[in-house]
């Protein structure tokens, strides 16, 4: 594969992961894992600068501004923070400090799992607070952080002042939390981090207020603060909630030995962190030091290895997707690991086994990365006894007994049967999902049980369930409230947007933000079912394989005739602009394109300015608003200039673009 095409991949996926990450607040990759490609594509672009494009995950910082909550333009960039992983990376990081600076003092800080808030305070009252965002803008989400007790809502100096923090929840209340959900079928968030991020962007701050969200201060902006731990302790005094374990530190030696001593207590704390935060302690060094358009070079955060344990794999069984892909998983003996007890691990595929000759009983090294999936790392072969069985690949499906296939230049088996039990059920339970359809009681628990009942088939039976309603009533734990809360959340989701849908239906390599823009730029889904393969690579973020695999999905006669009976049901299959009806900096403008562009078609550039309610002509006159221009700008330039209307370049467009999303 070519570096460009490597590049290109990386940069939709670590794009799909941002995504699911700092939108959904559901991520489906570890961080570990996460990290990985990203440091794949950092070097990649230190290797290949003429490849780095300004759009790159690497160029930004990651999360993105929900439209459900009023933008906050933030006084100073909320950026993020550098990472290093090891001993020697710290020390390399004080050697980049000392290049610059002499005299210096480090604070050293716990990295709570949380998301960073931003809060402002006028008079001494608490006026206003917001998510990092895009790290210039934020969302306003100052009702939500009111419900947070720690966060003083008057403090007693009268100056402005700028306090940012993370918002975090506690294990206890995440675990219960999740206790909850799990009774009413609903789906559990998958670590603390995220359940924090997914609560504070509840638009009814009454659930946020029940969910008992906990903040800790850790950086405050006023000219009279000199230091950052007296700036913390400062503003302790004031009432803000700061780590108890913050430390100053006279040098890198000390930063090590505290990192060390958190080491061995972090389980033990009753928040979840996955690092500590190096900062330098004397404010004036800042500008100095300097800034990455991401992070600033004065602080980084030291990231804790993934713990790994020995134990024993017992089994090993295989799982079928909503895809028909065939998992294997190994059932271990329980072990210890960041806290909890794994006994279920990843094993990927069957190249992954048969690499690494991974045998039932075998001693094995598991590793558990972030807070997701566990996995099987290595075999300790040294421990073998002789009891230990060599893997074979199944050859039929675990489920309905057809032949399983593996196709050319793929690592995982796949179940082909379409009536295969497995593959509808897992299909139905991620179409009702709440990234997908997003269907209020219809979780897993409920649609095994109707499946089981015969009740269920595949997706379009959810919509027929109206017509089973006395079935329904007549089950056990169901009764007639509930019954009709979930017939009419099946009703109101037919009018979900045409994103939802495509996600919904489950193709391979369609993640949520590929569904959004397939969605956005086919705008119905008979249109998406006639694309072409260049149409679909064509557009930006659509790699080959998901292009492939929509052509493919669209070719299968049971999916053709799904899709007929979801749309004889009524569900939507129209792309409605969220934004056009939003004020936005283009709404109701008329834009003139001249040149071309680095980063967009004219297409492309089109579609934005209209989707952001504007609309794009192909003259220039004294009715026009803006004039994009690109690389050798024609006459339209002159004309702009000559009338005075405003001229932007590719770079203003993109921050307009950031800004009014
Ligand atoms: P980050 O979480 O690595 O570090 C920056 C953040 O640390 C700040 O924004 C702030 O919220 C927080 N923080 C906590 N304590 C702090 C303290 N004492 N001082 C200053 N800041 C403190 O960076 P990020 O940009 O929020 O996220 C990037 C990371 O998120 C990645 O490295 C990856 O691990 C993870 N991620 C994972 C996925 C996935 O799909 N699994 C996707 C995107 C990001």
């Amino acid at each position: 594969m070519s570096v460009k095409k490597r590049i290109d991949e990386l940069k939709t996926l670590l794009n799909d992961y941002n995504y699911e990450y700092y939108v959904m607040d559901n991520p489906s990759v570890s961080d570990v894992e996460y990290d990985q490609l990203m440091n794949e594509l950092l070097k990649l672009e230190e290797e290949h600068p003429e490849l780095k494009t300004p759009d790159s995950p690497t160029q930004r910082v990651g999360g993105e501004v929900s439209s459900k909550f009023e933008k906050v333009e933030h006084v100073r960039p909320m950026l993020s923070l550098g990472n290093v992983f090891s001993e020697e990376e710290i020390r390399s990081f004080d050697k980049r400090i000392k290049k610059v600076v002499k005299d210096y003092s480090y604070t050293v800080e716990l990295k709570i799992d949380g998301l960073s808030v931003s809060i402002i305070y006028e008079d001494g009252y608490f006026k206003r607070a917001a998510t990092r965002g895009n790290s210039v803008v934020g969302e306003d989400i100052t009702e939500n952080v009111k419900t947070i007790k720690s966060v003083p809502l008057k403090i007693e100096i009268k100056d402005k002042l700028e306090v940012r923090g993370e918002i975090f929840i506690s294990k206890n209340n995440f675990n219960q939390l999740n206790k909850v959900r799990q009774e009413k079928s609903e789906e559990l968030f998958k670590n603390p981090r995220n359940a924090a991020a997914g609560t504070m962007r509840q638009l009814d701050s009454k659930v946020v207020h029940q969910r008992r969200l906990d903040a800790y201060i850790y950086y405050g902006f006023h000219d009279d603060f000199k230091n950052h731990y007296e700036t913390l302790m400062t503003l302790k005094s004031f009432g803000f909630k700061v780590n108890e374990k913050t430390t100053y530190c006279k040098n890198i030696d000390c930063v090590i030995d505290f990192i060390n001593e958190i080491e061995k207590i972090k389980h033990d704390l009753p928040y979840e962190i996955d690092g500590i935060v190096i900062k330098v302690n004397e404010l004036k060094y800042y500008d100095e030091i300097g800034y990455t358009s991401k992070f600033p070079k004065w602080a980084t955060a030291f990231k804790f290895p993934t713990e790994e344990k020995e134990t024993i794999l017992n089994n090993i069984e295989f799982q079928v997707g909503r895809t028909g892909v065939i998992k294997p998983v190994a059932h271990l003996e329980p072990v210890d690991i960041s806290g909890s007890s794994v006994s279920r691990a990843t094993l990927h595929n069957e190249d992954f086994i048969k690499s690494r000759d991974i045998r039932v009983n075998d001693h094995v090294i598991v590793r558990k990365a972030g807070e997701i999936i566990p996995e099987v790392v290595s075999v300790m072969t040294e421990k073998r006894t002789g009891k230990e069985k060599v893997f074979e690949m199944i050859e039929v499906c675990p489920v309905c007994n057809s032949v399983i296939i593996r196709k050319d230049g793929e690592a995982d088996y796949y179940c082909v049967n379409p009536t295969c039990d497995a593959k509808h059920l897992e299909g139905m339970i991620h179409f009702a999902s709440r990234e997908a359809y997003n269907i209020d009681g219809l979780g897993e628990a409920i649609i095994t049980d109707l499946y089981n009942d015969n009740l269920l088939g595949d997706i379009a039976d959810i919509f027929k369930l109206q017509e089973k309603k006395e079935i329904l009533v007549n089950k056990e734990r169901m009764g007639e409230k509930s019954v009709e809360n979930l017939l009419s959340a099946i009703e109101n989701s037919k009018s979900n947007n045409l994103d939802k849908l495509i996600f919904g239906l489950g193709i391979r390599h369609v993640g949520q933000k590929a569904s959004k823009t397939l969605a956005k730029n086919f705008r119905t889904m008979n249109q998406l079912m006639d694309a072409t393969k260049e149409e679909l690579s064509d557009i930006r973020d659509i790699g080959e394989a998901i292009a492939n695999s929509v052509i493919e999905y669209f070719h299968n006669e049971d999916n053709l005739s799904l899709i007929k009976e979801i749309k004889s049901l009524g569900l939507n299959t129209k792309y409605q602009d969220s934004s056009v009806n939003k004020d936005t900096v283009f709404t109701n403008k008329t834009v003139v394109l001249t040149g071309s562009l680095e980063d967009f078609s004219r297409k492309e550039a089109k579609k934005i300015v209209e989707d952001m309610g504007g609309t794009v002509t192909s003259s220039v006159s004294k009715n026009t608003d803006f004039v994009l221009a690109g690389d050798a700008p024609g006459s339209k330039y002159d004309k702009a200039k000559d009338l005075g209307i405003d001229l932007l370049t590719e770079k203003q467009f993109k921050d307009m673009i950031d800004l009014g999303e």
